[in-house]
């Protein structure tokens, strides 16, 4: 059974259909990726599992139960944990009081009662590596840090899916290659996880299973080198130019494209370059 279920769900605004009958799952202890061009409908989906976005049509199944309704506090309580693309620690709190307060809060109102060392609070610190940062304040740490803080507080409660929005966003090369090995720690530790990612080379380094999402809809869905090969997802990240032919690759989607593709771009390169190139390979 897959640990999450995601079933022909579709969100309209208005006239404007962002998702459109798309169908995901995530397996346990895997790493599942959401990509897809700008606009494509990833954060909206995303909140749909979330339970941020109530969806216009489709059900959503965590752990085999029907959750399409439920409360974003109840999805945490059955195990779902979240991060935000923007940070949302607490600046004026010390790093290991922002665990400490995201632990207490699973554990409700028991916590007031015994409120000590809570053990569980340095394994989740030292398990991002935060042990040096633990006693500075959130505000006061560099954005990696604070993205791994970010993680720490969502593991508080212990979630068995960890929903992580663009986790590489602010995060240097090194960064993110570290923050990619953790990823892949914490889902041999049997922690699903699911993101919504731009870093192509993040993604297809760490991801056992990609989605990928286009006009709302799922085009494709496989492994890294399925996903690298199929030629929907090509079209996708190609079509962003009104002339392929003479129009270079936009900076904004050219790592992305290129990654995806295996093949670089200089910047005199066009969409259709890349394509040929793509094919010959
Ligand atoms: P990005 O990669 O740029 O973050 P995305 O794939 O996450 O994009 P969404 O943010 O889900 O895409 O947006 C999908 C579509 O739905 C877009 O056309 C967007 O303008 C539209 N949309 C999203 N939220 C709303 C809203 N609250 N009201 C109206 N339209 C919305």
């Amino acid at each position: 059974m897959a640990l999450l279920e995601v079933s022909g769900v579709t969100v309209r605004f208005g006239g404007i259909t962002a998702v459109n009958d798309a169908s995901l799952v995530a397996e346990p202890g895997s790493i599942t990726g959401l990509i897809g061009p700008n606009g494509a409908g990833k954060t909206t989906l995303f909140n749909v599992i979330t339970g941020l976005q109530a969806p216009t049509a489709g059900r959503v199944r965590f752990k085999g139960a029907d959750i399409t309704g439920a409360t974003v506090d109840k999805r945490a309580k059955m195990g779902m944990g979240r991060t935000f693309q923007r940070l949302e620690a607490f600046g004026s709190l010390t790093v290991r009081e922002n665990v400490q307060v995201a632990r207490d809060i699973r554990s409700g109102a028991r916590a007031w009662f015994r409120r000590g060392a809570d053990k569980r609070v340095d394994e989740l610190i030292d398990l991002v590596g935060l042990r040096k940062y633990a006693g500075q304040r959130a505000d006061s740490v560099p954005t990696g840090v604070a993205r791994l803080l970010e993680l720490a507080r969502a593991l508080a409660i212990d979630p068995a899916l960890m929903l992580l929005d663009e986790p590489s966003s602010g995060l240097d090369e090194a960064e993110t290659d570290a923050f990619g090995s953790l990823l892949r720690d914490l889902a041999a530790r049997g922690t699903s996880i699911l993101m919504v990612e731009h870093d192509m080379d993040l993604v297809m380094g760490v991801c056992d299973y990609i989605h990928v999402l286009e006009f709302g809809q799922v085009i494709a869905t496989g492994t890294p080198a399925e996903i690298r090969a199929d030629r929907k997802v090509q079209a996708a990240y190609l079509g962003f130019a009104d002339d392929p032919d003479v129009a270079p690759v936009p900076p904004a989607i050219a790592a992305e494209a290129t990654a995806i593709l295996g093949v670089p771009a200089a910047a005199e390169t066009t969409l259709s370059m890349l394509a040929v190139e793509a094919e010959r390979r």
